[in-house]
């Protein structure tokens, strides 16, 4: 449904935040997983047409949105990591507002569609209340409720679940995951179990480069069998990290437990069975491929 090909972009300041970029995503949950500065939101504002890249194009269901934005526009929902919100306004009004601004000049059709969409978050007990005393989740879900308005087809969230609780992540992932059903959900995060359990598709981007992608199952079954472990002393770690490649380290119960790579299994660790965690450790890891 969304084709990216080849794209590319280096803002003035000499950053290269897209590096060759090319995915398929169709409808269902997709998951963009990757650190701090890998070029996640780049890549968002890219295919949202919020921003143009240097070369490479996107394709909606055929349509090249960067020369035609319109195309993408009307079917876009698009929920930022940072979102303004009037915070003296009712959750009831921000909605009927938003759903105005997108063009649903109709009150009688507003009020039935935020009516649905405050029941469809969970908010319609809070719709008389001001956006201000909302709770991080509350905000969140106000957001989902305002980007689903419209129907769109694709729908794009930056961070969404970062600094909820973990009932409210549940809540508004699964809001997500309903979206998907209909839509084409692309959902960017750092926190890799917000992809591992919902996400039918996974690609992992680092310093611009899409360095993995498939289902979650191919993603892992890519590193199976070159991940060791083994709980070491703190003194071994500077020696191990001399010698070893090593992908993650980790306390458990007050001890080191390290994660290398390597061809063969290193003297006295263990073979890993992965999950996508590792997966996303491995692929992240300085001087992987
Ligand atoms: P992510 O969403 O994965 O954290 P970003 O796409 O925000 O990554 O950033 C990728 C890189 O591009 C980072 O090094 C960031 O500092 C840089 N960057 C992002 N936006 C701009 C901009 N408008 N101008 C200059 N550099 C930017």
């Amino acid at each position: 449904m969304i084709e990216i090909s080849n794209i590319s972009k280096t803002y003035p300041n000499g950053v290269h935040a897209l590096d060759n970029v090319s995915l398929s995503i169709p409808v269902g949950l997709y998951g963009l997983l990757g650190p701090n500065g890998a070029g996640k939101s780049s890549l968002m504002r890219t295919i949202a047409t919020l921003q143009e890249p240097d070369s490479g194009s996107v394709l909606l269901n055929g349509v090249d949105v960067i020369r035609q934005k319109d195309a993408m526009r009307a079917t876009l929902g698009y929920l930022p990591q940072e979102f303004g919100f009037y915070p003296t306004l009712s959750g009831e009004a921000t909605l009927d507002h938003f759903a105005e601004l997108k063009g649903i000049k109709n009150s009688k059709e507003r009020k039935q569609l935020t009516e649905t969409l405050l029941r469809q978050v969970n908010l319609w007990d809070a719709r008389k209340k001001a956006v201000g005393g909302y709770s991080g989740g509350m905000k969140q879900r106000l957001g989902i409720a305002i980007a689903l308005v419209g129907n769109p087809g694709v729908i794009i969230v930056d961070e969404p679940t970062a600094g909820l609780d973990p009932t409210e992540r549940n809540r508004f992932l699964n809001l997500l995951a309903e979206a998907g059903e209909r839509a084409a959900v692309i959902l960017s995060t750092h926190i890799v179990e917000d992809v591992q359990e919902l996400c039918e598709r996974v690609a992992i981007i680092a310093k611009g480069r899409v360095v993995a992608h498939g289902t979650p199952e191919t993603v892992i079954a890519d590193v199976s069998g070159k991940l060791f472990r083994r709980t070491v002393g703190k003194h071994e770690l500077g020696e191990i990290e001399r010698t070893l490649q090593v992908v993650s380290k980790r306390l458990v119960a007050g001890k080191p437990v390290v994660t290398v790579t390597a061809d063969e299994c290193p003297a006295g660790f263990d073979a890993v069975k992965p999950g996508l965690e590792d997966a996303y450790f491995l692929f992240t890891a300085d001087g992987a491929k």
